[in-house]
């Protein structure tokens, strides 16, 4: 309570902010997620890795758009050109095709391999074209998805089953608990006895789900399951793909039918896209008959486009993605670390990392549902109360996507941060 009393104290402006917002927004707001109680900070001003609020307080920003801010709020150098040149040299969208959409889509096949790809404006299109299209190819309808999973606002499934607002909930069959190998082959097997598999659709790290890693053997074995089910496996890598130099599908040896991509690769503009094996995306050759249409006014726009093709192929190169997810893997055993035998306790891989508070601090968390019962949200509040007095940034729900130019001094500056945390409130933890 004391902390909460603060935070309203020391953001009027974001107050009023707030206030204004909800005339026009319902709850002030445009992006669910992004609300918090009891106001959210307004943001006016993002510069490399620090955001500013409408009360000027400075923060380092460790939430990183929930993954899709790699390169930071200032363009770097190489991304700055490509957009100026966009403006500049080439004009906004055309309403037709051009080769920076080829160029683009050259370099994803080529970085993800994967053999066609289609472009969209966000993730959450990028799958429900990718379900689309397995569902016209198999001639099937059901999914299988996993209890965490987060495919984008409308194909979201906390808590084991399909969100309010899923599109055709009953199309979709959630495997209660994510890394969990054998519940999972079981479901796959009674949905395909009925004849009715169309999909498997799984993230090889649940981002939304609290950060948790897929195991190998788990990603591979129903990996398999799918395709002697006859269905298309779908990895959605919208999230992970900055997780690897070729996303995780390559680095496991999974070899998707279809994967989906999106956030930081389209340079900081909105982007999606959707690929995988000729013969499914082939569902989509508008040369060919009785296929399906994808449409999207902005899907090639010059912006993405340019700005995707250069952050991929002179900034988020292979080495900058080993080195960068190298960098957060060190980061996150610090953190470890630091608060190991408290209810404190952290997962994820490289740059991706999730903050979660239970009451036996358990470090093994292989899924959502590991923490059922044993959650302390009141400490995950406390947490981000006291994380923006200290200038930090992170998302309440206990999220951290690193920014690739961090410098690591400030990545000191919060393990120190944390440790101060621990000890103010050791009688809490
Ligand atoms: N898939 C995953 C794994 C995601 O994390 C997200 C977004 O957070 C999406 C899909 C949806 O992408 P978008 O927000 O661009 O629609």
């Amino acid at each position: 309570a004391d902390a909460e009393s603060r935070f309203i104290t020391n953001n009027p402006l974001s107050k009023n902010q707030h206030d204004l917002a909800v005339i026009s927004l319902p709850g002030g707001n445009t992006r669910t997620l992004l609300h918090t109680s009891p106001f959210p900070l307004t943001m006016v001003q993002g510069k490399g890795v620090y955001i500013y609020d409408s009360d000027r307080h400075k923060y380092l920003d460790l939430t990183g758009d929930l993954s899709a801010g790699l390169f930071g709020h200032t363009p770097l150098p190489p991304i700055r050109r490509a957009i100026m040149s966009a403006l500049d040299d080439v004009g906004l969208s055309m309403g037709a095709t051009t080769a920076l959409e080829q160029q683009h889509a050259a370099l994803l096949c080529e970085r993800f391999h994967i053999d066609h790809v289609r472009m969209t404006n966000s993730g959450t299109e990028a799958n429900i074209y990718a379900l689309a299209a397995a569902r016209h190819f198999t001639g099937k309808r059901k999914v299988v998805v996993f209890s965490g999973g987060y495919h984008g606002g409308v194909l979201s499934f906390p808590d084991g089953k399909p969100a309010a607002n899923t599109v055709d909930p009953d199309d979709f069959v959630v495997v209660p608990r994510y890394n969990d190998t054998d519940a999972a082959l079981n479901v796959i097997k009674s949905v395909e006895e009925k004849g009715q598999l169309a999909a498997v659709l799984v993230e090889a790290v649940q981002g939304s789900g609290g950060v948790v890693p897929g195991t190998r053997d788990f990603l591979a074995k129903v990996r398999e399951a799918t395709k002697a089910a006859g269905a298309i496996f779908i990895l959605d890598e919208v999230m992970t793909s900055r997780l690897s130099p070729h996303g995780l599908g390559v680095e496991y040896g999974l070899k998707p039918d279809m994967l989906t991509l999106g956030k930081y690769l389209g340079g900081g503009f909105s982007f999606g896209a959707f690929g995988g094996r000729k013969d499914v995306m082939a569902v989509y050759d508008p040369r060919l008959r009785g296929g399906l249409s994808h449409s999207g006014t902005f899907n090639n726009n010059t912006m993405a486009m340019l700005a995707g093709y250069t952050a991929l192929s002179e900034v988020f190169t292979p080495e900058a993605s080993i080195a960068f997810n190298r960098k957060g893997d060190a980061f996150r055993e610090r953190l470890v670390a630091v608060s190991r035998g408290t209810k404190l306790s952290f997962t994820g891989k490289g740059s991706l990392i999730g903050v979660h508070f239970s009451e036996d601090g358990t470090e093994d968390i292989t899924s959502g549902s590991d923490l059922a019962g044993k959650e302390r949200a009141d400490l995950k509040d406390l947490f981000w109360f006291e994380m923006l007095e200290e200038g930090f940034w992170i998302a309440r729900r206990g999220y951290m996507a690193l920014i690739l130019q961090t410098p690591e001094e400030e990545l000191d500056r919060l393990v120190g941060a944390v440790e101060r945390f621990l000890e103010k409130y050791r009688g809490l933890m």
